[in-house]
């Protein structure tokens, strides 16, 4: 059973689990019975793996770190797989999955495999019942694309080892071609490729295309390639990310800025009291030992005080001092939603062009 093709909710011996240690750090396992995985928040026994749901959380060894077990997806592989090339992200990847109507069921041709990491969502969308051709002129890039699909039983994905440009899409046991209705070119010149598609695409479907080239002169010579070869409704378009945030934030009024003001001064004196005490106490250098302990308890009771105050007066130190949950009914909040100042630079240029199936000739029956 693929993970990336079907869902499990129980963690088992010999699956697949993605062991998220951090927002840049996933880490992929096959879980074995007295494994242990190291991280830098400690050892974590693939034993207290098995049998948890995916999504949880399990603690480390030594009880203080912990990780979460999530399942296989393709947007999770693509951010924790192996590079070996340049790879296309979600961000991407779904855009163009949507924009030729890949759905379960359909055939497509990807070149060059790369990665993988386009590969993954492919196979997830085409489902049993669809077929991926994927093709990798790169012999050890191959080799080792080729190892992760079986390794991740995607079943539906045959890789070939061939220089598309040169040698076009036909494989063994395809030889009257794939019957494709979608094609993905991910190569530094998708032009000469374009020439050797009429043998392999769907004579009796709409056809798309879509071509990924980083710079503008690579689309330039795709659309010429394209408008040369009968496809039609070329259309180029860029991807340009930005994340939108979705959160609570605390509405604060006058009085809760003047409660905060007076809680500063008040922390401030008390503050300020308290260091000149032990400013004097330390230059007095006969201070004992017993001192010292009298100065960390007067410390520690100051300590206490304020947190017992606070916590009694449930006052918002505004992000300072006492932590509050976001959302916490105590208060009140509204909803926000603000995109990323920032837009994700370019990584490709998507040109899209659409082939549709030959009309059947008319037919005179009166003749
Ligand atoms: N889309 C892939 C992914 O998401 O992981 C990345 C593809 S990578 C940018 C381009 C790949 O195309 C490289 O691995 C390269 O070896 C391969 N390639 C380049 N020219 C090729 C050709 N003529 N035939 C087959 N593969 C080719």
């Amino acid at each position: 059973m693929s993970a990336f093709l079907e869902y499990k909710e129980v963690i088992g011996e010999g699956d697949f689990v993605l062991a998220f240690i951090g927002r840049d750090n996933i880490k992929p396992i096959i879980v074995k019975k007295d494994d242990i995985l190291n991280t830098r928040y400690g050892a974590f026994a693939h034993n207290s793996m098995i049998g948890e749901k995916y999504g949880s959380q399990i603690t480390s060894l030594k009880g203080y770190g912990f990780i979460h077990l999530l399942h296989p997806t393709p947007e999770l592989w693509t951010l924790s797989l192996p590079h070996r090339t340049q790879i296309v992200y979600t961000p991407d990847s779904s855009y163009i999955i949507q924009r030729l109507n890949i759905t379960a069921g359909s055939r497509v041709i990807e070149a060059g495999t790369g990665s993988g990491s386009f590969t993954h969502s492919f196979a997830r969308t085409l489902s049993k019942t669809g077929q991926l051709f994927t093709y990798e002129f790169h012999e050890s890039r191959y080799q080792q694309a080729k190892a992760e699909f079986e390794l991740h039983s995607l079943t539906n994905v045959i890789a070939t080892c061939r220089d598309v440009c040169k040698k076009g899409f036909v494989i063994d046991g395809y030889e009257s071609g794939c019957d494709a209705d979608s094609i993905f070119l991910d190569l530094p010149s998708p032009w000469e490729a374009i020439a050797h598609l009429p043998q392999v695409i769907s004579k009796s479907k709409r056809v798309g295309i879509c071509c990924f080239s980083p710079c503008i002169e690579q689309v330039i010579k795709t659309a010429e390639a394209l408008k040369n070869h009968g496809w039609s409704n070329i259309e180029m378009v860029e991807i340009a990310g930005r994340k939108w945030e979705a959160r609570k934030e605390m509405i604060r009024d006058v009085s809760d800025v003047i409660g905060r003001l007076k809680d500063i001064k008040r922390r401030k004196e008390e503050g300020i009291e308290i260091r000149d005490k032990l400013q004097n106490q330390n230059q007095n250098q006969k201070v004992g030992e017993k001192r010292g302990n009298e100065d960390s308890n007067e410390k520690e009771q100051f300590v206490k005080k304020t947190r017992i105050e606070r916590e009694e007066k449930g006052f918002n130190p505004f992000g300072k001092g006492l932590r509050i949950k976001e959302g916490d009914e105590a208060y009140n909040w509204k909803d926000i939603s603000e995109p990323e100042t920032e837009v994700k630079s370019h990584t490709s240029y998507l040109t899209f062009a659409f082939k549709n199936a030959p009309t059947k000739p008319i037919v005179n029956h009166q003749s």
